[in-house]
């Protein structure tokens, strides 16, 4: 990689586009070499992380809440998963099919979990990003379970049951996604006015 396409911030490891300095994520300046320095801005970071919620309403704290613990359930799941493809994968592979529709979807449990956790970080943050990209991860949570349960266990658990379920858990996710969002707007224009 060279300097052209970007820069990774010494601080919180986070890859920045060429534009950005500060860095998007912590807001630390570009360009830090000296340990001590990093090692000063770490302390600031540490620091804010600690402080109390800015405006700790219960509507910013479901969903942050939510998507926090999907993120640790999914990573968690698609790292099993994958776990399992290598004994899988050890044993011989039968079915490459069959091991192909596992590995992606392992790959898809780990990368949604990722951004479920980016997700509840920047809504901590209150960034509307994080608001809209919530409400279509549970869009897709919801297709991507009944997807799964038909495609892994068809006939297990009655099919309604299934729908049911996964709209109830995910779609409930994108409800306090859009709920926190709409309070977000709200108080963006209150501040305005
Ligand atoms: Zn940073």
């Amino acid at each position: 990689m060279t300097a052209t396409t970007g820069w990774v911030c010494q601080v919180c490891w986070k890859w920045n586009r060429p534009e950005d300095d500060p860095c998007f994520k912590c807001k630390s300046p570009r360009g830090l070499v000296d340990d001590a320095e990093v090692e000063a801005q770490r302390k600031v970071l540490e620091a804010k992380a600690a402080e109390p919620e800015p405006v700790p309403d219960i509507v910013v704290a479901v969903p942050v809440w939510v998507f926090r613990g999907y993120a640790r359930v999914w990573l968690r799941g698609g790292i099993g998963l994958l776990g399992l493809l290598a004994l899988m994968a050890l044993g011989g592979v039968t079915d490459l099919i069959w091991f192909a529709l596992t590995a992606g979807f392992s790959a898809a449990l780990v990368v949604c979990g990722f951004l479920a956790g980016e997700v509840a970080d920047g809504m901590r943050n209150r960034e509307v990003w994080a608001f809209i990209t919530g409400i279509a991860l549970s869009v897709v949570a919801v297709i991507g379970s009944i997807t799964a349960f038909s495609v892994f266990a068809p006939g297990l658990v009655n099919p309604a049951a299934v729908r049911w379920g996964s709209l109830i858990v995910f779609g409930g996710a994108g409800v306090a996604a859009a709920g926190g969002l709409f309070l977000l707007i709200r108080a963006g224009r209150r501040a305005a006015a």
